[in-house]
């Protein structure tokens, strides 16, 4: 027997007919013995159904700093998962399932007071492990929490994974099941490489990297919080009965791939500064203004220009962030001397990712070695402990992605 917290993704929730299949697959593990919590999301749609409406009558937009305003369509906003818990406690009755809803008041899931990106600070576990004792199966909302003072908030977009990986830390479930309609971790995106195959496995940090470079199965804040709480997680789908893809421990995973996913993102845009005064100070500069109005840099190349008394600076934001990045930089031309300033959106990230680099070398040759083969050319570098990023131009994607995925023996046969 085993305690098990499973959550339901927007898509497996979308219509009657998929909550009706997504309380089979409950009482499926009911069957096996097992203790069963429930999560849920809203129907896919309706959060930004909810949004849009609360954004068009109150002045205040999701996530922006707490007012009035804000805490009202917080209460808007969270009533789509309330739905979807009473329609979930319903749909496994019907089945034979005994089980009933708890709302986060009911419980309760104590958050701040920070509408639209509130944090879990406790959750009560007593009464629902009572539940689950009893034979029940406590049906939770995803995505809301309620302050100490009794108002309701909720934790952010993408928030009820977390919702869930906190409710499997507090009952200290064996393992929080997320069901959502992909089949699990793939070790590339399957639309550009045919030959993508699902991992059996996946390290936190691993999927933190593969999360934070464009492949969005998990929200990012919940595999931070499994990783800290120790939380064994399995992304796996409700469409089908195949196993998913399990997250966890380093230990756990004996035979450690050298490279266990390519991917990318096309998120980034890429900034040249010409002829930069090669003097201290310059780097805090040009970086500081742009950190001061939350413009994110990512990747950094600074070379010697032919003159050896400049230096050329090429870095990335946030393509979304790039008008205003130059702006920025315009304003600041005389102060910081630089020649001249080239921007081009038309850049991608391709990352390699896997823990085995750590006690490997040479994984960042192997990339450098296949894009040269292709005739890419690699506009910046970064690396991490367990990562290696590259930019190249946009057109390249597939070609990159493709000849990587097969350099690092990835390709399903
Ligand atoms: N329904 C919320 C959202 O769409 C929370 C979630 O589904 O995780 O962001
Ligand atoms: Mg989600």
């Amino acid at each position: 027997m085993a305690r098990l917290v499973m959550k339901f993704g927007g898509t497996s929730v979308a219509d009657v007919a998929r909550i009706r299949a997504a309380a089979k697959h409950v009482k499926r593990e009911r069957d096996a013995g097992n203790e069963v919590a429930v999560v849920v999301s809203a129907m896919a749609g309706v959060t930004n159904q909810l949004v849009a409406w609360a954004g068009e009558i109150g002045a205040w937009s999701y996530g922006a700093e707490a007012d009035a305003a804000g805490r009202e369509s917080d209460v808007v906003v969270a009533t789509g998962e309330q739905v979807t818990c009473g329609l979930m406690a319903l749909a496994l009755q019907a089945l034979g399932v005994k089980a009933r809803s708890w709302l986060a008041w009911q419980i309760p899931i104590v958050s701040d007071d920070a509408p639209g990106k509130a944090r879990i600070e406790s959750i009560a576990a007593q009464d629902l492990l009572a539940a689950m004792a009893n034979g029940e199966v406590p049906v939770v909302p995803g995505f809301q929490g309620v302050t100490r003072g009794g108002r309701l908030t909720t934790l952010g977009r993408g928030g009820s994974d977390t919702s869930a990986v906190a409710l499997a830390a507090t009952l200290a479930a064996d393992r929080c099941d997320i069901y959502t309609d992909v089949e699990g971790v793939y070790t590339s995106d399957p639309r550009v490489v045919a030959k993508a195959r699902k991992l059996d496995k996946i390290t936190y940090e691993e999927m933190l990297e593969m999360a934070s470079v464009g492949a969005k199965v998990l929200q990012t804040r919940s595999v931070e919080l499994a990783m800290k709480q120790g939380v064994r997680l399995q992304v796996r789908s409700s469409f089908s009965d195949a196993p998913g893809t399990l997250v966890v421990d380093e230990d756990e995973i004996v035979e450690k791939a050298l490279v266990s996913g390519v991917a990318y993102s096309r998120d980034e845009a890429k900034i040249t500064l010409s002829r930069v005064a090669d003097r201290p100070g310059v780097a805090a500069a040009v970086f500081g203004p742009l950190a001061e109005a939350n413009v994110n840099v990512d990747m950094i190349v600074q070379n010697v220009s032919a003159d050896g008394k400049t230096t050329d600076l090429t870095f990335t934001v946030v393509k979304a962030d790039l008008d205003r990045a130059v702006a920025i930089l315009e304003a600041r031309r005389k102060d910081l001397g630089f020649a001249g300033l080239i921007q081009d959106r038309n850049v991608v990230k391709v990352s390699v990712i896997g823990v085995g680099m750590r006690s490997h070398a040479g994984v960042a040759q192997r990339m450098f070695q296949a894009l040269a083969e292709k005739g890419i050319n690699i506009q910046a570098i970064t690396t991490s402990e367990i990562k290696v990023s590259v930019l190249i131009a946009e057109e390249y994607t597939e070609l990159a992605v493709r000849a990587l995925h097969s350099v690092y023996g990835l390709d399903a046969d």
